[in-house]
């Protein structure tokens, strides 16, 4: 990528137009230009017809469109896919498809490693190399939506789940998600984009008041203070119940629910007694669960529950009316299941 050159997939819509006019070029050209961006998948300015030859050889000048090309795809058992990309230098990241019944959802990246270091995070283990741009995020969602393309189907849901904490990339992240949800740009609905995070309280606000309307995911994976602070060493920054108030105060429309996802390790958080603390913790909270059976990776001590656990957490909260859903290991057989993802980070 030319380093002199403004990646235009870095620019929401507004600032493409401010962009425009420091350029002296009209503003309302940055409408016919992010279409052909986010709609038409244009690479290059030469393709874009209705804009002057002058204004796209000026623009070729001083700006540049980058793409992501998928280095490997993996396929697994259940249809889900896997995706390595290649970043501009040599760093890698990996975003998953995962096909439900049609309505295809992206699991994506947001940073190069991560510096939150959960102890049951294979991505954490790589420490945070660096953060994705905004481009190199939207780059994901496209990359993976023109592979799908070709099998005629489409993105409806994105996660952004992948690799690294969303909330600790905000500054890249915002525009990232200003483009996935502008109607002239990736046009998808609000209520289909989800943040996860590990429990940045400051940035969960930040992120609530410049974006809301969106999903949040929180990672919980532990009831008390004294697990969380273990397994989550954020948790000793912002602790439960700051955790639990930030929750709470976060702008939620309608009928919308947090999802409080649970990493459920074997022996460690997946009692009944912990099921009962975890129903206590979000009862005041409009929530759904997501249950996540721990998929094991080498030199990693934790286990995956039994079966018997993940029946019993589940029924208990089932039992209360609480929606539950136990995630099954998709991908796992090409290590695309959660907190499988790492890239290529290895030395
Ligand atoms: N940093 C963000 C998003 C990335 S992790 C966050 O913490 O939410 C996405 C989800 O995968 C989190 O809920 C995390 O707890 C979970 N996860 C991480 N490692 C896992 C593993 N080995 N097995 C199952 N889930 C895991």
């Amino acid at each position: 990528m030319n380093n002199h050159k403004t990646d235009l997939k870095n620019l929401t819509l507004p600032a493409l137009e401010q962009f425009l006019q420091g350029q002296g070029k009209e503003r309302f050209r940055a409408t016919q230009i992010f279409k052909w961006i986010y709609q038409h998948d244009a690479r290059s300015f030469e393709e874009m017809t209705n804009i002057s030859k002058d204004l796209r050889t000026q623009l070729s000048e001083t700006a540049c469109i980058s793409t992501l090309e998928p280095e490997a795809v993996e396929v697994g058992n259940d249809g889900t896919r896997k995706y390595l990309f290649n970043l501009a230098d040599g760093h890698a990241v990996e975003s998953v498809l995962i096909p439900i019944e049609g309505r295809n959802t992206i699991c994506i990246s947001s940073q190069v490693g991560c510096a939150m270091a959960c102890e049951f995070c294979l991505t954490g283990t790589f420490k945070l190399t660096r953060n994705l741009t905004t481009a190199e995020i939207v780059n994901q969602i496209m990359a993976v939506r023109q592979d799908v393309r070709d099998t005629g189907e489409e993105i409806r849901n994105i996660v952004m789940m992948g690799m690294g904490e969303p909330l600790h990339n905000l500054d890249n992240v915002i525009p990232a998600i200003r483009i996935m949800i502008d109607g002239n740009g990736l046009q998808l609905s609000n209520r289909r984009v989800t943040v996860s995070t590990c429990g940045l309280v400051p940035e969960m606000e930040r992120l609530g008041r410049e974006v809301p309307n969106i999903n949040m995911a929180i990672s919980l994976n532990a009831t008390t203070d004294e697990l969380r602070d273990r397994i989550m060493p954020v948790n000793r920054r912002y602790p439960l119940k700051e955790l639990m108030r930030a929750c709470k105060a976060f702008p939620l429309p309608g009928r919308r629910k947090i999802t409080f996802e649970y990493v459920m390790l074997g022996g460690v958080n997946d009692s009944l007694e912990d099921a009962k603390r975890l129903l206590r913790l979000i009862s005041d909270i409009p929530n759904k669960v997501n249950l996540i059976p721990f998929n094991e990776h080498e030199g990693c001590e934790f286990r995956a529950p039994t079966q018997a656990a993940i029946d019993a957490f589940h029924k208990y909260l089932i039992d209360r009316h609480v929606t539950v859903i136990t995630r099954d290991s998709r991908g796992s057989d090409i290590s695309a299941a959660c907190g499988q993802l790492k890239g290529r980070l290895e030395k």
